[in-house]
Order: structure tokens, then sequence, then C-alpha cells
């Protein structure tokens, strides 16, 4: 069966991007088709990334606070793992948030065609799915395709060699789980797994974890999860070998074993890669880099005038705040508004445990660009919500413009720092100076209330931390 439609804006890939982008769309007045492969809309974020993830860490961190009741008088026993009930809780999730996309898109009549969509032309798109073929002629298209995660090509293939789409399909907990690559999404997984049981080794190349972090924020986490994990740095995998009692995984560089480790599962977290090459934009004369990323101006357009590209697919941050905000300016640059994409700082948050969260410039940033800078460091070891959660490794740091005192950066590690970066970002947004954030009126006893006392840090008024 062929059908064919004809659309105003048509939006390939509904995930954060694509349907931020449509439903904006929709909502300014225009006609809107969204093309999507998976059986539901919500992308990578919702089906297999930033939601399940979150929800399996909720898990962890149940178990974990349990577990640590135990010296302050509580305690709870062996937790009982029922892991098909865990899973069915986390699809629970996923499905309430998917389905209510659904109804978003219903409410605007967006029109959901299922399948994969590829350019025939410079208006033309074909989606192949269940129903046939579709023809889709459309006056604008944004590509929202997505990214998918990497393979390392000298690794075998072999079902206990997972990403992190497998890792979170939680088919078991592996005695042993080697966690390859300490970036954000490795290490939340490998929080989840460890919580659950497993015991767990991370290799990363760099000489830290989370390498865009500031070494000053990781080495408190690195200090945090040392009994948690045996962290090999500055370290590199050269090969696995499937055998029937295992993985034996041989290692290189300053941290390795001198002989192969046997693994029950091996987990690689190495990054992502853009969908740019699979959906033939160079049929509609769009420009796609030799690593599948699509150039846009700030207007999220593309080299092709009326072709608009959003999200992962776009380069990074490949977040999924990054590609709701870049579809909305695409849905509007479309309906005719003069919008575009220039934010001063994009969030980033491992939500491990602790949390790691920073925004604006690093301080590392701040030294390649030459920027003459001042940090202000509250240790939470002062702060009296800290002390009474028992949870006193954090640390606020603000990272101000020395020549103006103004907020360009922080960055924020402790539990729930994920949670409170937002009033940083809004200060380097804003413009923010240190006697903005000293002079706010942070309520008592809170963790948030470290940012004022980092701003008053660097004032000058609080001189007598631990
Ligand atoms: P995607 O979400 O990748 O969506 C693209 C969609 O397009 C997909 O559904 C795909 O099926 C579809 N598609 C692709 N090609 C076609 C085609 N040709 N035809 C039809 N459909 C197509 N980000 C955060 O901000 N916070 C987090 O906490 C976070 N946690 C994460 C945890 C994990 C485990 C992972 C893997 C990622 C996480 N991310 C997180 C990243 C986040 O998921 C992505 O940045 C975000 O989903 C990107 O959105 P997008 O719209 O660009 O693309």
């Amino acid at each position: 069966m062929s059908n064919e439609i004809k659309t105003q804006v048509v939006v390939l890939g509904g995930g954060p991007g694509g349907y931020s982008a449509a439903f904006r769309a929709a909502d300014l007045g225009l006609e809107v088709t969204l093309v999507e492969s998976r059986a539901t809309l919500g992308g990578v974020c919702l089906n297999v990334g930033c939601i399940p993830s979150k929800a399996l860490l909720h898990v962890a961190k149940v178990i974990d606070d349990a577990s640590e009741m135990a010296s302050h008088g509580v305690s709870f026993g062996k937790p009982e793992i029922d892991l098909d009930k865990i899973r069915d809780w986390k699809d629970s999730v996923i499905g309430q948030l998917t389905g209510g996309l659904d109804g978003m898109a219903k409410m605007r009549k967006v029109k959901v065609v299922s399948g994969y969509g590829k350019f025939t032309g410079s208006n033309t798109i074909d989606v192949e799915g269940d129903d046939g073929k579709t023809t889709i002629t459309f006056d604008n298209a944004i590509i929202a395709a997505g990214s998918q995660p990497v393979n390392l090509p000298f690794i075998p293939e072999d079902e206990r060699v997972i990403d992190s789409t497998g890792a979170l399909e939680l088919k078991d907990v592996p005695e042993k789980l080697l966690v390859l690559g300490g970036g954000i999404i490795g290490l939340e997984m490998g929080t989840v797994y460890r919580a659950l049981g497993s015991q767990i080794d991370v290799v990363e190349f760099a000489d830290q974890l989370v390498p865009a972090a500031d070494k000053d924020v990781i080495k408190i986490y690195q200090k945090y999860v040392k009994d948690k994990f045996n962290v090999m740095l500055s370290t590199k995998v050269t090969g696995v070998e499937a055998k029937d009692d295992g993985l034996y995984v041989t290692f290189e560089g300053k941290n390795a074993p001198a002989e192969p480790v046997r693994y029950d599962k091996v987990l690689v977290a190495v990054g992502r890669t853009p969908n740019g090459k699979l959906v033939d934009a160079d049929k509609a004369g769009v420009n796609v880099d030799e690593r599948g990323f699509i150039n846009t101006d700030k207007q999220m357009k593309t080299n092709v005038e009326h072709i608009y590209a959003i999200g992962d697919i776009v380069g990074q941050p490949m977040l999924a705040h990054k590609a709701v905000h870049e579809g909305h300016v695409a849905a509007e640059v479309i309906s005719g508004k003069k919008h575009y994409f220039d934010p001063k700082c994009i969030p980033s948050i491992a939500y491990t445990d602790p949390e790691i969260a920073w925004v604006g410039v690093t301080e590392k940033e701040a030294k390649e660009q030459g920027l003459n800078i001042e940090t202000a460091v509250f240790p939470w070891a002062a702060s009296g919500r800290a002390i009474a959660s028992s949870r006193t490794e954090g640390q606020t740091k603000l990272i101000f413009d020395k020549d103006t005192d103004r907020l360009i950066g922080g960055a924020m590690i402790g539990i729930n720092a994920g949670e409170m970066l937002g009033e940083i970002g809004l200060g380097v947004e804003m413009g923010a100076d240190a006697e903005d954030i000293a002079l706010t009126i942070h309520a008592h006893p809170t963790l948030n209330e470290s940012i004022g006392l980092a701003a008053e840090i660097f004032e000058g008024s609080i001189t007598d931390l631990p």
C-alpha cells in the first residue's frame, strides 16, 4: 500500500528535539507531520535514555540510603531484589510519559507517521512502515534523527557485551561487570548495577572520570566511590575474548592489570554517534560531515534554506534539554519568528551518587580561553543540611569573571546537586554578579544556600570555613 501526505512541516524523528519542534510548530498554527520509527514517541531520552536510567537510579538510591540507615539506628535488612518487578515499574514510567506524548500529538492534530523515513529529494521523504510506504511532500523539514551508541570494532558481538540500551533492559544482575568508559552514562549505569549487587570495574582512558568536568569536582567523586567501584584511570581496553565462562578483557595503560580479567558482562559506554548518514540527507542537498553531524546556523537551518536540524544530530552536548530548545527555535523560525539559538550556558548533570553538575564555563575551559577568573568554593562539610543528611562530601563552586564580578559558571557535587544547578544557570544567563547572589536570601538549612554562601566567600564576607 502506498500513501501520500502533503504537509507544511515534516519532523524526522520523535525524540525530545523532534516532538518539541512538532508541538511548537502545531501550536503556532502550522500543519505538522512527525515521522518516528520506534513504536512510541519520546526518542532515546524517554525510551532508552534519560527517563529509564533515572527510574533505575531512583531504585539504586533507595537501596543505598536504606543500607546507610543502620549506622543511624534503623536497620532494613538485606534488600530482596525482584528484577521483573523493577523492570515492570521502569517500563510503566516510560509508558506513562510516551503515552502522554501520543495524547499531546493528537490534541494538536500532529499527524504521526510510523516508520523509517529517508529523503528522496529536496521536498520529499519516503517512510517505510508496517503499513507500507508513505511519501511525504513538505514545505519545510526538521531533521531530528538523534544518535546511537558507539560500538568498538575490536569487541566481539556477544550477548554479554551490552550498550546503555542493553543495560537498561535489566535482563540480569551480572556478578562482575566492566563499565568501559567513565563518562556520565557509564557511571550512571554502574551506580544502578552496583546497588543491585554487581561488582563494578570502571576503565577510563583519560586521567579522570567524567573528563568534561573540573578535576577538583571529580576528585571528590572519585574519593567517594573508591570503595564502591574499582576505577582504572589512564587505561584502555585492547581486547575482549568471549569464552564459555565469561568475557576475558585485556587492558593497557597506567593501571592495567597484567593478565586478562574475566567479567560476566561488559557495558560499552564510550559515547554516541549521530545518525546523520542514515537519512539520505544528501538527496535533499543537505551537507553531512564525516562523523554524521549536520551543521546548522543559529536558527537551526542547514545549508538548505527550508531544511533545519536539531538535537544530537547537530552536535555536542548531546542532551535532551538542548534538543528541546533547538526544536523550539526551528519551529518558531519556520513560523516566521526571528528567533535564534544562543544560550550562554547549557547545564550538564551526572545523576550518579553523589550527583555531579556543572553549567557555564568550567575552570578548565576558562584557563584554555585565557579568561581572568576567580573561583569561590563552599565545602558542604560546613553545611548543616549536609551534616544532618550524613552527606558532607559535596562542594559548591562558583566561577566569576574577575574584572566584572559576574558569574560565568559553576559546579556542584553532592546529593541533589542536579536539582540545584538551575540557580547557577539562571545567574549566568541573566548576568548576575556576586553581590546579586550573595544578597539573595537562601532558605536555611538547605543545600542550596551553599550557592549564596559561595558568593559571600567571593565577596569576602565569610572567611572562617573549616
Ligand atoms: P533522539 O532522542 O535520539 O530521538 C531521535 C528519534 O528519531 C529516535 O526515536 C529514532 O528512533 C528516530 N529516528 C531516527 N532516524 C529516523 C528515521 N530515519 N525515520 C524515523 N525515525 C527516525 N540527556 C539528558 O539531557 N539528560 C539525561 O539524563 C540523559 N540521560 C541519558 C541516558 C542514557 C542511557 C542515554 C543513552 C542518553 C541520555 N541522554 C540524556 C541523552 C538524550 O537521550 C539525548 O540527548 C536526546 O534523546 C536527544 O534527543 P534528539 O531528539 O536529538 O534525538
